[in-house]
């Protein structure tokens, strides 16, 4: 049976007591409006003898008051899915349980890691997240911390911050999960237009095809391929694509080392931003 908890004395005194019985805790960050995307990594959290699933709204990594305002919030229904796949505790804090000092942000170098791609968009985004991740970390103290590839970016970041500052949890990295016809799934997915939601399908189609096309393309060739691509429609907006070393995220304008690449793609309708990425 699944456990509300909202505050984080309550939470705090659930993980020790089970860390006392040498329980492990797997720990499943979300904003809510649960997905497959999401089930999936609590499948993979199932692995451990607690699931801790976090439900919240974070309002320091919107750059935009519209956007928070329009966030889908389906608490209740998030509780069914959560209880129908065995997860024990559903975290919901409010602001105040969560910032009770005010939005004091977390005080760590982000090395330029947070200013490419997204970061260019959404200032500020990064450090907001990674201060509600690290601020999770510590009030959940899981031992495996589930997260998906989707948000490749944050990921790395989430995987940053943990080495720098030797945080006690291992991160693990989970697949992304599609729709049938390729589209990730996203919470956000809910504010496409039907004739939006059917042109996004492209986003996997094109950026799935890179793999093959950087044998005869150029990294900036294959840029204004996808742009193209993406924008015949007249319905989407490319807003940027980008090649990547997939551990250092920096971009790159050779195909040369045979380091692990990344094509990660962020893409705008008229309301609603959507990103992916793939292996290269
Ligand atoms: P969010 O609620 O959007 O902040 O996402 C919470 C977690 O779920 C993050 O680690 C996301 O990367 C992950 N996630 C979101 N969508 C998907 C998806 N389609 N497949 C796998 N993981 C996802």
């Amino acid at each position: 049976m699944l456990l509300k908890i909202e505050t984080v004395d309550e939470l705090k005194s659930y993980v020790a007591a089970k860390k006392a019985l040498g329980k492990t805790i797997g720990f499943v960050p979300t904003m809510g409006a649960l997905h497959q995307g999401h089930i999936s990594l609590i499948k993979q959290a199932r692995t451990n003898d607690v699931v801790i699933c976090s439900v919240f709204i974070n309002p320091t990594q919107f750059n935009n008051e519209s956007d928070l305002a329009k966030y889908p919030r389906t608490l209740d229904n998030d509780m069914v899915l959560l209880n129908g796949i065995n997860c024990d505790v559903i975290f919901a804090p409010d602001v105040f349980e969560m910032y009770p000092h005010g939005n004091k942000l977390l005080d760590l170098n982000l090395e330029g890691l947070d200013l490419m791609m997204e970061g260019v968009f959404r200032p500020g985004h990064f450090q907001g997240m990674i201060t509600v991740v690290y601020n999770l970390f510590k009030m959940v103290n899981p031992d495996y911390a589930y997260l998906g590839e989707k948000d490749f970016k944050q990921l790395a970041i989430v995987r940053f911050m943990v080495n720098q500052l030797k945080l006690p949890l291992q991160i693990v990295g989970c697949k992304t999960i599609r729709e049938s016809d390729g589209l990730a799934m996203s919470s956000r997915n809910i504010h496409l237009t039907e004739q939006e939601r059917n042109e996004a399908a492209i986003i996997f189609n094109v950026i799935s095809k890179c793999a093959n096309l950087k044998i005869t393309c150029t990294p900036n060739e294959l840029r204004q391929w996808v742009q193209h691509e993406i924008e015949q429609s007249g319905i989407l907006k490319l807003e940027y694509v980008a090649f990547v070393n997939a551990s250092t995220l920096q971009e790159l304008d050779n195909w040369n080392a045979a380091e692990p690449k990344r094509v990660c793609i962020a893409v705008t309708t008229s309301k609603t931003r959507l990103i992916d990425n793939v292996e290269l």
